[in-house]
């Protein structure tokens, strides 16, 4: 099976449970999120990052499960990783980054933190709550911390129940655009 059937099967077999707290599903989530990038223009890597950004969530218990190992359950570190096996950094860093992003956002952006929902207030005490000065300025350092914050943005707009969007086979040509490296 090549990567882009893995992925299809992940959010097929493995995408229908609740996004965390949320009125939509993961699969739902993800699809609605790559909706908004396609909107706004993005670029294919930036769609498909968006598209793919919490497929850490998904990853559990395949073979090459990179998530799983030792990895303390952050599931964007886990996603990228197993990610980064087929794609290239401008796919693969804002999908690491799009937790950070919300973390810089909440340092930066004055009222920022009260769009969240509930669900993700609660998170980012896990993550380590607003980044410091430091932590703000290594964040910007990053090639692709724009596209971070923008997939963060879409990611916060993609939990709305019911919403009727295209579904992952649309995808199949902007991650085949994409794919660096097919699995062996
Ligand atoms: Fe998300």
């Amino acid at each position: 099976m090549n990567v882009i059937d893995t992925i299809f099967t992940l959010f097929h077999e493995k995408g229908s449970g609740a996004y965390f707290g949320e009125a939509v599903t993961e699969t739902e989530h993800a699809l609605q999120c790559a909706y908004l990038a396609k909107q706004s223009n993005a670029t294919s890597d930036v769609i498909a990052a968006a598209l793919l950004h919490d497929i850490g969530h998904l990853l559990h218990g395949l073979p090459e499960d990179i998530a799983e190992r030792g990895i303390d359950g952050r599931h964007e570190v886990g996603g990228a990783a197993w990610l980064a096996q087929y794609f290239s950094p401008a796919v693969v860093d804002p999908v690491r980054l799009h937790v950070a992003a919300k973390r810089y956002l909440c340092a930066i952006e004055p009222g920022y933190h009260e769009t969240l929902s509930e669900a993700s207030k609660r998170s980012l005490q896990l993550q380590g709550g607003p980044m410091n000065a430091i932590e703000v300025r290594n964040f910007e350092e990053e090639p692709h911390f724009r596209a971070a914050v923008a997939v963060r943005r879409w990611d916060d707009a993609a939990k709305v129940a019911g919403l009727c969007v295209p579904g992952v086979e649309s995808y199949r040509a902007c991650l085949e655009e994409v794919l660096t490296r097919e699995r062996v």
